[in-house]
């Protein structure tokens, strides 16, 4: 009897799952027609919505590879192969999304470095064809707050903008104002993204205020508010998540948790974080998912990839309606070499993850089950 009452249990658990998935399996919706940011933002929110799941899928930093200062470094087949193998995961989403974390930009010097480029200091640009290579791997919208998006200056950041919006791929983050936001149409829902990074060109996470009064203008015109941002000390030695400001490189880089409570109290439903190169904790505050950092993810030629940076993940969410985190799924992958993202057999993204979760938010994290199905 106990048996049958455990298959039981068993069979009504798998039915629950698969009809939470499957109703996100649909093709995608995401009406990308409207080229939104802040200012040319749609009407208040839609009269008819439905309260279909809206599935995310998320990356952490994307940098395809840099010809500059030199092409010693650039992937094989021209880049077409590096974002294939996480393809079908962005495919399914209703909103597929990672941090661009450089310019798309053909030509030039960075004023960034002068002579020390590449050697000390590290000015990206990915060739603008590489947009094509984004948009095939099936990207709606991307973050352009990071320390890298200026590493050629203005000229950089505005071929970036352009050249997104001639693929169709929306963006968020490329400064403060104008471009601070961008609006997506899901499922006859609204969803806001607002970018934040660690410097004065872009919202900054530093600024609480502004950060609120940005999230809380999103939330007035959106049904569903994402927030991304790119910040916290770099490397290894800093996936810990500290309760206070994290300062690296005489950069304040953020009281990150101060900064996600903050946005989660002006209305943002989800708050995805990158910019340390490393996977960070997760935590459930109000009913919504804060994913502290997803880490390197595509970073070619470059970045050191050893250990704790080469370990990624994209992250599947399902949010409710109302913006609560119904459930998500670590998907582990790692990159090899110099950037070879691959699936991982040995799954430590997921352990990383938890182990990090478990010690920084040991009251406030969520559950993850060890094939990394992370529930409230
Ligand atoms: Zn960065």
């Amino acid at each position: 009897m106990k048996n049958f009452v455990q298959f039981f249990l068993i069979i009504v658990s798998a039915m629950f799952l698969f009809s939470c998935n499957s109703s996100n399996n649909q093709p995608k919706e995401t009406n990308i027609a409207q080229n939104t940011n802040t200012d040319a933002a749609p009407q208040k929110k839609n009269e008819q919505k439905n309260n279909e799941p809206i599935k995310i899928a998320a990356g952490g930093d994307i940098m395809m590879g840099s010809p500059y200062p030199n092409a010693s470094r650039m992937p094989p087949n021209d880049g077409k192969d590096l974002l294939k193998v996480v393809t079908p995961i962005f495919e399914k989403a209703d909103i597929a999304f990672a941090n661009l974390e450089g310019p798309l930009f053909d030509s030039g010097n960075s004023g960034k470095c002068g002579a020390s480029a590449g050697i000390t200091c590290f000015a990206f640009r990915m060739p603008t064809r590489y947009a094509a290579y984004l948009k095939e791997a099936s990207f709606d919208v991307l973050s352009l707050a990071n320390n890298h998006a200026g590493d050629f200056g203005d000229m950089g950041r505005e071929t970036t903008r352009k050249t997104l919006d001639s693929v169709g791929i929306k963006h968020a983050g490329s400064d403060r104002n104008e471009y601070a936001m961008t609006f997506l149409e899901v499922k006859g829902k609204k969803v806001a993204v607002v970018a934040f990074a660690h410097n004065s060109i872009v919202p900054n996470v530093n600024e609480l205020d502004n950060a609120k009064a940005l999230v809380e203008k999103a939330a007035s015109q959106a049904d569903i508010v994402m927030v991304s941002f790119h910040g916290g000390a770099e490397g290894a030695v800093n996936a810990h998540v500290p309760q206070r400001t994290e300062i690296f490189l005489g950069e304040a880089r953020g009281n990150l948790p101060a900064f996600a409570r903050t946005v989660i109290d002006a209305g943002a439903d989800i708050v995805i974080g990158h910019g340390p190169h490393v996977l960070r904790g997760m935590e459930i505050y109000k009913d919504r998912l804060i994913a502290y950092s997803l880490g390197n993810f595509e970073t070619y030629g470059w970045f050191p990839l050893v250990g704790a940076t080469a370990e990624t993940l994209v992250l599947e969410v399902n949010l409710a309606a109302d913006g609560k985190l119904i459930d998500a799924k670590i998907n582990p992958f790692v990159q090899r070499g110099r950037g070879d993202l691959t699936p991982d057999p040995n799954k430590s993204s997921i352990r990383t993850i938890k182990s990090l979760s478990q010690a920084d938010f040991p009251n406030t994290m969520p559950k993850i089950s060890d094939d990394g199905i992370i529930t409230p």
